[in-house]
């Protein structure tokens, strides 16, 4: 399959990884926006939000523990932070392996553009 977060997590494709378990591969983004910028990615190859089953509901609720994690130790916790799916081109997903992003570090604007 030609998908760049797979090839990163089969190790594939070099990432900068900050944390992996049995179910995700987080790593750092290559393009962050934030001074925190980490991608929270499953294993398990999903394309979009619209590809969730109901047997995935333990996996993202496992990405949101792990975010809750990481965000604690990298100091962002209490300050604030964002996380955030992007769905199909008019969020501007450009990577079709679901991914939830972790950022922070800087204040964040609402509405996001
Ligand atoms: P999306 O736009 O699909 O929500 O997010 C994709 C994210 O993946 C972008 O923030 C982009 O910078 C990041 N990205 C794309 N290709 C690579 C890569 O090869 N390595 C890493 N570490 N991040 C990537
Ligand atoms: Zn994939």
């Amino acid at each position: 399959m030609d998908c760049i977060f797979c090839k990163i997590i089969s190790g594939e494709r070099t990432g900068r990884k900050v944390y992996e378990d049995e179910l995700v591969y987080v790593f750092e983004d290559i393009n962050p926006q934030a001074p925190v910028h980490i991608l929270i990615v499953p294993k398990k190859h999903i394309p979009t939000l619209l590809d969730l089953k109901e047997e995935d509901k333990p996996l993202m609720g496992h990405l949101y523990m792990v975010a809750n994690m990481i965000a604690r130790e990298r100091g962002i916790a209490d300050r604030g932070f964002r996380t955030l799916i992007n769905c199909n081109p008019e969020s501007g997903q450009t990577v079709y392996h679901i991914h939830l992003h972790l950022l922070g570090g800087r204040m964040m604007h609402w509405p996001p553009g």
